[in-house]
């Protein structure tokens, strides 16, 4: 499962924007709100649940990474 942002956690720091290697994010920087807007194209490396550093993202690793 793609990363699932929540947005209570969430401070709106970018981090997460400007990391994934894929270019994967959204951000709107008047509300400071990250979004993936690709989904489908995640490859589940995990940096943007690494470097959030409000862990507030959560990804469902698909089981043959695990
Ligand atoms: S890295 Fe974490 S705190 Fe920063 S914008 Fe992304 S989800 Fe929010
Ligand atoms: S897991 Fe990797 S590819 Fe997927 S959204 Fe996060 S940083 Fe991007």
């Amino acid at each position: 499962m793609p990363p699932v942002i929540d947005n209570k956690k969430c401070k709106g720091c970018g981090t997460c924007y400007a990391n994934c290697p894929g270019d994967l994010f959204v951000f709107d920087k008047k509300q400071k709100l990250p979004e993936l807007k690709y989904p489908d194209e995640c490859w589940h490396c995990g940096v943007c649940r690494m470097d959030c550093p409000e862990k507030a993202i959560r990804i469902v690793f698909p089981l043959e990474m695990l």
